[in-house]
């Protein structure tokens, strides 16, 4: 047996070992936060052992928390995880997006200090990037960083902070130069959010849920140490963040453990049953369309992953997956809806299941993304210009 091989085997039986039956299966993710009740002790549990053995963050270099797996290996443990229905130890932005951003662009200092505190999942992150006047031009960002001695003072409003009122870590990007054109003078920090300058009112939806938050700033305080980058260079940082978030890496991971909610394939069977000929003609060819669209991007994201972990970092063409994945998420839900009929618009009462009521708020919620992260017109921007060199 090669060694390659050796370690998926020692990997399958330590995870079949160490996976308490409370982190198997779909359900809910260890996100770090101390303000969200835990759905199960086991989370708590298999988040230790994960980070015992540095794979709550399995790329990463041994010194920071992590394995220093390869990208073969790293995906080994993947398929081993969804093999045996384990699910990750820890999903939030800071394995996913501040913490590869810290990796590239942090100091030694930096990467000792908070990469850790990351792969331990000792908090959850939230991003505070959009503002009241600048969510798709963001270089309009208001939010001042004024130095005081060996700190900065932040004053001013984000808004749509997702989870904002459950994290304990903010990544911010500030206005330190007024002089400077626009983009440059805006520079990256990490921020506690525990502190009495800052203040989340958590926004109420429509569905009665309110999972972001507008976040203001009193003369909150971020130490100079954790300026990610030069000062005025935060620019060049924050965007590379947000290649990380639309590379689709959380997706893949979190995705790749069974987790995802449903399946359009199961929804198809149960609810047109393969008697009912009419329905099966009407819906077969979008069901497989969906079907080979999700495979053949499921197949990309991994190449990503690959790609990122043997040294390359994400690039303008993330782009794509933020589109190709968004509309995609879109696709399945309509899909599903319009397969579960007049079953697929329920919102409360006895005459629908749980799964159906979920449905029809991941149908709605569906909506959202290709928003967030930078909407999808903005993608393709991008896209035009950098990918393809199209002229402005
Ligand atoms: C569910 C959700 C979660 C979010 N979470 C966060 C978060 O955690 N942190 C955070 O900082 N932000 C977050 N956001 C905010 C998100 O990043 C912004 O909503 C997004 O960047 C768009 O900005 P805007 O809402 O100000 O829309 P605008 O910028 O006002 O855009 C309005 C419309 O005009 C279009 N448009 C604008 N400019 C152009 C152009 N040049 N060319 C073509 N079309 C254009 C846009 O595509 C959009 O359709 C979240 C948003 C959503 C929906």
């Amino acid at each position: 047996m090669n060694t390659f091989d050796q370690f998926r085997k020692k990997t399958r039986t330590w995870l079949e070992e160490n996976c308490p039956p409370g982190a198997r299966g779909p359900g809910p993710f260890h996100t770090g936060s101390s303000k969200i009740p835990l759905a199960h002790p086991d989370l708590d549990i298999w988040l230790e052992r994960m980070v015992q053995k540095g794979w709550s963050v399995p790329t990463w270099p041994k010194e920071y928390g992590g394995a220093a797996l390869t990208s073969k290996e790293y995906v080994a443990l993947l398929e081993e995880m969804k093999a045996l229905g384990a699910r990750p130890p820890l999903i939030n932005r800071g394995t996913t997006m501040v913490g590869p951003t810290i990796l590239e662009f942090g100091n030694e200092e930096q990467k000792k200090r908070i990469l850790p505190i990351i792969a331990r999942g000792e908090g959850a992150w939230c991003q505070g990037y959009s503002e009241p006047g600048a969510g798709s031009d963001l270089a309009s960002l208001l939010t001042t960083a004024v130095p005081d001695g060996d700190r900065y003072l932040i004053n001013g409003q984000k808004i749509w902070t997702s989870d904002g009122h459950t994290s304990e870590w903010m990544f911010i990007l500030v206005r330190t130069g007024v002089i400077e054109p626009k983009h440059e003078g805006i520079s990256f920090f990490i921020l506690n959010m525990n502190q009495p300058g800052v203040d989340t009112r958590p926004i109420q939806l429509i569905s009665g849920g309110s999972h972001f938050c507008e976040t203001f700033f009193d003369n909150a305080v971020a130490d100079k140490r954790d300026m990610v980058g030069e000062l005025n260079k935060g620019w060049t940082v924050g965007k590379r963040l947000l290649q990380h978030e639309r590379s689709g890496m959380e997706m893949l991971v979190s995705g790749s453990t069974g987790q995802r909610q449903s399946n359009v394939v199961d929804v198809a069977r149960k609810y047109c049953g393969e008697e009912n000929d009419r329905i099966t003609k009407q819906f077969r060819d979008p069901v497989i369309s969906y079907e080979m669209n999700a495979r053949a991007l499921k197949l990309t994201q991994r190449r990503i992953v690959e790609e990122s972990t043997d040294g390359k970092t994400p690039g303008a063409a993330t782009s794509i997956m933020k589109v190709v994945s968004t509309d995609l998420e879109k696709m399945q839900t309509e899909l599903m809806t319009s397969l579960r009929g007049t079953q697929g618009y329920g919102w409360e009462g006895n005459g629908f299941t749980q799964a159906e009521l979920d449905g029809t708020r991941q149908f709605l919620r569906s909506r959202a993304a290709s928003i967030y992260s930078g909407s999808n017109e903005i993608q393709r921007n991008i896209i035009a210009k950098r990918v393809l060199g199209l002229p402005d």
